[in-house]
């Protein structure tokens, strides 16, 4: 039987002769001009001034924080609907998360529950762009700026996806990128943020390297960690940058093509996504019975993954509250299978057996 998995990293030749060669180059390993070359090559793609290489999407998310001054005592509001790592960035710097509702129309945080979240302590805002998605960034960054909070984009699922010709993750202050193997592009692991302000990237730059005043120079004037990437990962990134365009093209197809196969199959919802700014890093469907559907596709070779439970009832966070956007969507949510390996002939075959299921079951 063949197998569809629901993700897989893609890399070819052009990878292993990359690092080939850079191994023969006789490189420190650690990050250096491969490194730069990677950052300019999101910079540029991006258009944001500046761009940091960081060690994944969480570390960069957390060094964002850090370099804003938020810390102990401090509210940073993120979205109930997302990965964990955007709320435990947050803990990690010993802020504190406060979750809030999702609006339907994008699956991102309503600015609408926002407003009714804002303490004395909320420092800052983290908009997650969930699966490439975004609100109207100009009432988003107006939201922010009205309040005094700064705007983090978390940009992990929004690697090629714009509004109004501008990147996410250049709109607030900060966006943060991952670059881990399920992601449009990969190195691995790896992170990036991107910024505008030349003073806030070399705060972070001192962060992510011992706080040192100058590389290569042990002296310090600030506290910083160790958060550096490695030109063995950056040759990889670099190969993967040259094909990001044709892979954005790809997720965007891929969507359309199942988004046509399904259409008026009434257990299942889309979410409404112009395919001209957003490339959907996966292909997420809302579907009555989720698990028996994964089940059955299973069975067909099909993989599928639950989308994320809601942050409030995750055993690590156990937050009360009603959070009725996040809970309907959460309870039917479905990545299907979304490597770029998988071809239209795949998509027709994954879509018969869901109509099938939701068929049968009648
Ligand atoms: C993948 C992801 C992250 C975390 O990135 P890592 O590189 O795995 O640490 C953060 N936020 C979102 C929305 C993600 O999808």
């Amino acid at each position: 039987m063949k197998i569809i998995p629901q993700m897989e990293p893609v890399y070819g030749d052009e990878e292993r002769l990359a690092m080939d060669a850079y191994l023969r180059s006789g490189g420190w390993l650690t990050e250096h001009k491969e490194t730069a070359r990677f950052a300019e090559m999101l910079s540029e793609y991006t258009g944001a001034l500046h761009c940091l290489i960081t060690n994944n999407g969480t570390v960069s998310l957390t060094l964002a924080l850090l370099a804003l001054g938020i810390g102990p005592g401090d509210e940073v509001m993120v979205p109930n609907f997302t990965m964990i790592a955007t709320p435990n960035a947050v803990k990690m710097t010993g802020a504190t998360p406060v979750l809030v509702d999702v609006e339907s129309k994008t699956l991102c945080l309503s600015l609408e529950r926002a407003a009714e979240k804002i303490t004395s302590r909320t420092k800052a805002m983290i908009y997650v762009a969930f699966n490439g998605r975004a609100g109207d960034m100009k009432q988003v960054t107006d939201f922010a700026e009205k309040r005094g909070l700064f705007l983090i984009e978390d940009a992990a699922q929004a690697l090629g996806a714009r509004q109004n010709g501008r990147h996410l993750g250049t709109f607030g202050k900060v966006g943060s990128f991952s670059f881990s193997s399920p992601k449009i592009i990969t190195t691995g692991q790896g992170g990036a943020l991107v910024t505008s302000d030349p003073v806030l990237f070399e705060r972070l730059k001192k962060l992510k390297d011992f706080g040192r005043t100058q590389g290569g120079l042990d002296t310090h004037d600030a506290i910083g960690y160790n958060f550096k990437f490695t030109d063995l990962q950056a040759v990889i990134g670099i190969e993967q940058m040259k094909r990001l365009p044709e892979r954005v093209a790809r997720k965007k197809a891929m969507f359309e093509a199942y988004r046509k196969s399904l259409a008026g199959v009434a257990q299942i919802e889309i979410v409404a996504t112009d395919l001209n700014d957003v490339p959907p890093w996966f292909v997420d469907i809302y579907a009555e019975d989720p698990d028996g559907l994964a089940a059955a596709l299973k069975a067909k070779g099909i993989h599928t993954r639950r989308i994320y439970p809601p942050i409030h009832s995750q055993q690590a966070y156990q937050v009360a509250g009603h959070f009725p956007v996040t809970e309907s969507y959460a309870a039917r949510g479905l990545w299907l299978p979304s490597s770029i390996r998988v071809t239209d002939e795949d998509i027709a075959f994954i879509a018969g057996a869901i109509k099938n299921f939701y068929a049968e079951r009648k």
